[in-house]
């Protein structure tokens, strides 16, 4: 299968889309067409374990890897994650579920990507003959940088480099990054907020002048980051793999459609349901959740993407972007696989910070997708009411899909599938937060939060979490972004 450009001609491998990252035209590889799971092929994953399914998933798109090495590379990869599956499925009410995609080293839905990255990307230089290390840059709205760096700490042949805003993170992730270990990996803080070391970053990979001096040193560079293809296809697989349990569960039967909600930041996560959803999975409707920044329940109400608006910090600062960089291949999508319309679209949002739908393109994305944002007290209340109701506590991110969900069920009760809610992160990856809203105890000290809400709740501390307080801080730097590029070359010029 190959892959192209959503702005242009490039037409690449699987293995190189994932190599480069992103299209040389700055546009998003997107694969030349949906591979379809067909009914029979549903059926005989029903008894497959949650690693199974993942390679099966991955290699209908990534049929120039070996499906051997695919297959071991995921059985290796989902045995980090706790209780020994990656992605649990868990009955709250007739109707409701959550699909629970913490439970991994770092405690947020990115692990079931980036345990998995490392190797494809590595296979990836083989496939395509590189021979120069490889230079990953990750800027991150906090959690991709620790799930990225404990994917590839120490990993041979690569080095990695992780941004992130100063201001932007949480205590907890902050210490996350600050102490990671490994030999191959630095980490800068970045004055300023998310979009800007996003775009910092996007800079040095689209500058010729930029990769000619690293490839100079030796280097060739790569992302993590979500636009990454090989950071979205293992996310297909957790909606398939949820689908199955309901199946196998004899909650639904087979076809019946289920409808998914997910917190949405850069548009990664639920991009990778939509996938699931043309390649075949009788998926209803996709409820995308915002917080207090919400340019996509904008976007979806009224065709309208407009940036042009203050960015907010919130408790769920995963989600605190302007710029959605995923959304790029749903536009692909819809204007019927246009690469000018594309390519119109992103230079006048660059340029005037806002465009806009056709409106059959509204109606064809109303069809699929439902959104709603969430404000900073319902997020505190939709934690609060869950917790007394279900005593299930839940982070702050799928807090705002949780409250979406709840809307969507409320405004459409005549749509009788059920739903699943798609929870990002682990409520002590953000425990003052989560205290707060459960009982009302602002906890200043993050490790001291963790102890109160473990009391609060009897939920089990992740041990990757409560071991941070004895690790010694090895990153430090502050920078503003046009120290981003020297930054990074003093890192390639260190042994
Ligand atoms: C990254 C992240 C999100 C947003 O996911 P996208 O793929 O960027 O939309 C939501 N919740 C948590 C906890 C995250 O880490």
């Amino acid at each position: 299968m190959n892959f192209i450009s959503t702005r242009g001609g490039e037409c690449v491998t699987g293995a190189r889309a994932i190599v480069q990252g992103i299209a040389a035209d700055g546009g998003l590889f997107v694969p030349e067409r949906f591979p379809q799971l067909t009914a029979a092929e549903l059926e005989s994953m029903l008894s497959m374990s949650y690693a199974e399914r993942a390679a099966l998933v991955l290699s209908k798109y990534l049929d120039d890897y070996d499906f051997g090495g695919l297959k071991a590379a995921c059985e290796q990869a989902y045995a980090k994650f706790e209780e020994g599956d990656a992605a649990p499925l868990v009955k709250i009410d007739s109707s409701l579920y959550m699909l629970e995609l913490f439970h991994g080293p770092t405690c947020a839905f990115k692990d079931l990507a980036l345990t998995l990255l490392p190797y494809l990307l590595r296979t990836g230089c083989d496939i395509c003959g590189i021979r120069e290390q490889v230079l990953i840059l990750v800027a991150t709205s906090g959690d991709t940088g620790k799930a990225a760096l404990e994917g590839f700490k120490d990993a041979p042949g690569v080095k990695i480099m992780v941004f992130y805003p100063n201001d932007g993170v949480s205590k907890m992730q902050k210490l996350q990054m600050a102490t990671q270990e490994g030999g191959n990996v630095n980490v800068l803080a970045v004055k300023g907020n998310f979009d800007l070391c996003q775009s910092a970053v996007k800079s040095i990979f689209t500058d010729e002048g930029c990769k000619a001096e690293l490839k100079k040193r030796g280097y060739v560079l790569s992302s993590a980051n979500s636009i990454n293809f090989g950071r979205l296809a293992p996310q297909i697989a957790y909606y398939v793999s949820a689908y199955l349990d309901l199946v196998s569960s004899s909650q639904i039967a087979m076809g019946d459609k289920v409808n998914f909600a997910v917190p949405t930041g850069n548009f990664g996560n639920i991009l990778a349901a939509y996938y699931a959803k043309r390649m075949g999975l009788p998926v209803g409707k996709l409820v995308c959740a915002s917080n207090r920044n919400n340019v996509l329940t904008e976007f979806f109400d009224t065709g309208v993407y407009d940036k042009r608006r203050e960015f907010y910090k919130t408790t769920s600062p995963s989600m605190d972007i302007l710029v959605s960089s995923n959304l790029e291949r749903l536009l692909f999508e819809l204007s019927g696989r246009s690469p000018l319309r594309v390519s119109m679209r992103m230079e006048k949002l660059a340029k005037d910070g806002v465009y806009q739908l056709y409106d059959d393109e509204i109606e064809a994305v109303q069809k699929e997708f439902w959104a709603d944002c969430c404000d900073e007290d319902e997020t505190v209340e939709t934690i609060y009411e869950f917790f007394e109701e279900y005593q299930y506590p839940m982070d702050t991110h799928t807090a705002c899909a949780m409250f979406a969900a709840s809307n969507y069920m409320n405004e459409h009760k005549k749509d009788g599938a059920p739903m699943v809610v798609v929870s990002t992160a682990s409520p002590y990856k953000f425990p003052q937060a989560v205290m707060y809203a459960i009982t009302g105890n602002d906890i200043k000290d993050s490790f001291k939060a963790i102890k109160h809400l473990n009391i609060a709740t009897a939920m089990k501390v992740p041990a990757n979490l409560s071991k941070l307080r004895d690790k010694p801080v090895r990153f430090s730097a502050v920078s503003d972004s046009a120290g981003l590029y020297p930054a990074v070359l003093d890192f390639v010029s260190q042994k």
